[in-house]
């Protein structure tokens, strides 16, 4: 049986990815320090012997009984408004953070996969985004702290296989939606559905003409599985290529919800990328892997998601407050 650390587990994408190692017949320790997380997301693992929970920071050192097989370290604000919230700790665990687990990983004998982000090319110049291209940065901008973190965070990856010869992964992961997101974390999609489900207005930045390329969740944890399988050391983006304008999204959430609400226009927020979209090919050849779920199925699942929360659940979803991780 395959031993498997996830961290940021009770996070949208690291919740879902439990799952699925559960369901693969793994043994799995889910790590996370709730600053974002939310233990809900994973609540119904816990019954289950395969898995364990540790509430831990992974910025400090990090200890963990036992062999490991594998490593997914997931854990890191990934919202423009987390990271405006908390930069210095969106800095911290995507550097020091992943120093532990690579220090983890070398001592365990383990392989890891990092979790990096279609941020790494910032505002492209490049259209679509390929493994390729280096990116354009702003490191002072207010995206700075999440997208240089990121980046710091392949190079020590790489430096870590070059150097120790340590098995890793690296995934650029591209915009992901889906059941378990937060409802105020800033993002586009529980943004719009929060709003229609409150009957407010759907707030559109800037003219809407920025585009983004959503990507169901499933098809991404799929992506990710592959990745971690094979035999693959260079970065590899995962995400889905059809690509949208943020107005368009916004019709067809208005669509979706069958709302009538109205679309209003927002100033466009600082260093906010114009367009993006994945180009999946090295996806596509090393690892057979493309998108299965549309945005119209994928989107009706999620909306059927929050619907179907309780007021309360909907109210903590709205008002997860970073006090308590202050306190
Ligand atoms: N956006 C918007 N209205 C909102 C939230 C976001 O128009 O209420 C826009 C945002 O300016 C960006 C796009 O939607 O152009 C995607 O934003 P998100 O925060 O989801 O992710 P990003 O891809 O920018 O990291």
């Amino acid at each position: 049986m395959k031993t498997v650390l996830v961290t940021g587990a009770a996070g949208f994408l690291g919740s879902h990815l439990c799952d699925r190692f559960i369901k693969e017949g793994c043994a799995v320790i889910g790590m996370d320090n709730l600053i974002t997380g939310d233990l809900k997301n994973i609540e119904h693992l816990f019954a289950n012997e395969n898995f364990k929970f540790y509430h831990h920071d992974v910025s400090t050192f990090v200890h963990v009984p036992g062999k490991l097989d594998y490593i997914l370290h997931f854990a890191s604000p990934a919202s423009p408004i987390d990271y405006l919230k908390i930069p210095i700790q969106t800095l911290k665990v995507s550097s020091l953070g992943t120093h532990n687990m690579l220090g983890l990983a070398r001592a365990k004998k383990a392989r890891i996969l990092v979790a990096s982000t279609s941020e790494i090319y910032g505002d492209p110049a490049v259209h679509p985004q390929n493994e390729e291209y280096w990116g354009n940065v702003n490191p002072i901008g207010p995206r700075g702290v999440y997208d240089e973190a990121k980046r710091f965070q392949e190079a020590i990856t790489m430096a870590y296989q070059r150097i120790h010869g340590l098995e890793t992964r690296i995934v650029r992961i591209f915009n992901t939606y889906g059941p378990r997101m937060r409802l105020n974390d800033g993002r586009v999609l529980p943004a719009f559905i929060g709003q229609a489900l409150r009957g407010e207005d759907l707030t559109v930045f800037g003219n809407g003409n920025q585009t983004r390329s959503f990507c169901y969740v499933d098809d991404l944890i799929e992506g990710i599985y592959r990745l971690l399988l094979s035999d693959y050391p260079n970065p590899v983006n995962i995400g889905n290529p059809d690509e949208i304008t943020i107005l368009e999204f916004a019709k067809e959430i208005i669509n979706l919800t069958q709302t009538n609400q109205k679309i209003v226009f927002k100033d466009l927020p600082e260093g906010d990328p114009a367009m993006r979209q994945p180009d999946i090919s090295k996806a596509r050849e090393i690892l057979n892997w493309e998108p299965t779920i549309d945005r119209t199925e994928g989107l009706k699942i999620t909306y059927d998601y929050f619907k179907g929360l309780t007021q309360d659940e909907l109210y903590k979803k709205e008002h997860k407050s970073f006090d308590a991780y202050f306190r």
